[in-house]
């Protein structure tokens, strides 16, 4: 980057192979702090300071929601002082007392809770997950993971990644690259306990995984089984939400101390194309919400995907939404859509998305980027 380093937003192309050198950019650094710091096992992963706040009370089933929240909410306090002070290096994880029952433990029952009616995501579809039935992303109460391997192909400063793919999603992308396991195969998937995720996410990171990455499909309807691994992990690894952040609001609240790194997804710029293309309602309110809330809690690199075609109604107003909104971020600007699933099956049903974004687009995307104001540097 040229000059002083700046709190805009920070876009940068992805070039695969600069892994290593990545972390010479002292932008980059610095915007990924504490994820740099926990990758090297300079600090506690968010989740290990969780299970040293203890709950006030023992007996969490017996307690009513209402009251389950409120402790919530009291020990996120205790954690935020907590956190500064592990960051600064004035508290060790080791001083800390481990807690009979803790903040994790919170977490993990009001998950179970919500899964009795569900509202993991802004789909909010009420249903009793526990009983087997399923909502809008035809998950159950059971996690299935499709793969999980160390992932070279995400950005730079991730990779090797130690990625988990859930099966199911709650968006309905029409273009989906993914849609065999998010759409059309999801009972396909092994089934996962939280001991079990536990034990993927151990060998992933002995293996040299820089994070673990919950992806899918999307993440979000397994939150209650990836909170739990979370009890039985032993390892010390930052934790990566890779999601289209269509979470509700409570879900939000039960990741954002345990996420050390968010890599979210802001596609659409328009509800109108988000409704077409994803099935989804009031997109932009939605995930533009749940992005504050990811950058004010931690670090962040966001992707934007470039639709052809889309140029005026989301490229430009997502990046300047996160220009305006999103300073501490690392962007990445996408080039690699194509049509697949329903567009490639039926081109004429959505004409608008089914090439891939011409040079001429991704150029102007650059373009206005550097015309908000935000740095970019291509990293080679
Ligand atoms: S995760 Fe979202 S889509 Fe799936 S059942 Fe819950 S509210 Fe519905």
């Amino acid at each position: 980057m040229n000059g002083e380093s700046s709190d805009m937003a920070f876009i940068w192309r992805f070039v695969r192979g600069n892994a290593v050198y990545i972390w010479e950019n002292s932008e980059v650094r610095r915007r990924l702090s504490w994820y740099y710091a926990v990758m090297r096992d300079e600090r506690p992963a968010r989740f290990l300071i969780c299970r040293r706040i203890a709950a006030p009370v023992r007996d969490l089933k017996g307690l009513a929601l209402e009251e389950l929240w409120r402790i919530h909410d009291e020990l996120a306090s205790e954690f935020w002082k907590v956190l500064r002070l592990v960051e600064k290096g004035e508290v060790k994880l080791e001083e800390l007392e481990e807690a009979e029952v803790s903040f994790l433990d919170v977490k993990i029952e009001l998950a179970y809770r919500m899964l009795k009616s569900c509202i993991f995501c802004e789909r909010r579809c009420g249903v009793d997950r526990t009983a087997g039935k399923t909502g809008s992303c035809r998950v159950d109460h059971r996690t299935r993971v499709s793969s999980w391997f160390h992932h070279v192909g995400e950005e730079a400063p991730l990779v090797p990644s130690g990625t988990i793919f859930y099966s199911g999603c709650n968006f309905h992308c029409v273009f989906c690259q993914n849609h065999d396991i998010s759409q059309e195969n999801i009972e396909e998937g092994d089934v996962v306990d939280a001991v079990t995720l536990a034990r993927i996410q151990r060998i992933l990171r002995r293996e040299g995984a820089r994070n673990i990455n919950h992806v899918g499909g999307d993440p979000t309807p397994n939150l209650h089984t990836i909170l739990e691994s979370l009890k039985y992990l032993d390892v010390n690894v930052p934790q990566l939400w890779n999601s289209n952040l269509y979470c509700s609001l409570e879900a939000m609240k039960l990741l954002r101390e345990v996420i050390d790194i968010w890599l979210p997804d802001f596609k659409y710029g328009s509800d109108e194309c988000a409704c077409r293309l994803s099935k989804v309602d009031n997109y932009f309110e939605i995930v533009s919400r749940n992005h504050r809330i990811a950058a004010e809690s931690g670090d962040m690199i966001i992707r934007h995907l470039v639709l052809p075609n889309h140029l005026e109604c989301c490229t430009k107003k997502v990046l300047k939404w996160i220009a305006e909104n999103c300073s501490r971020a690392l962007v990445n600007i996408m080039g690699q859509y194509r049509p697949e699933y329903i567009v490639a099956r039926r081109p004429e049903l959505y004409p608008d998305v089914a090439r891939r974004p011409s040079g001429k687009e991704m150029s102007e995307a650059f373009d206005y980027a550097q015309r908000l104001g935000l740095v970019y540097e291509p990293v080679s």
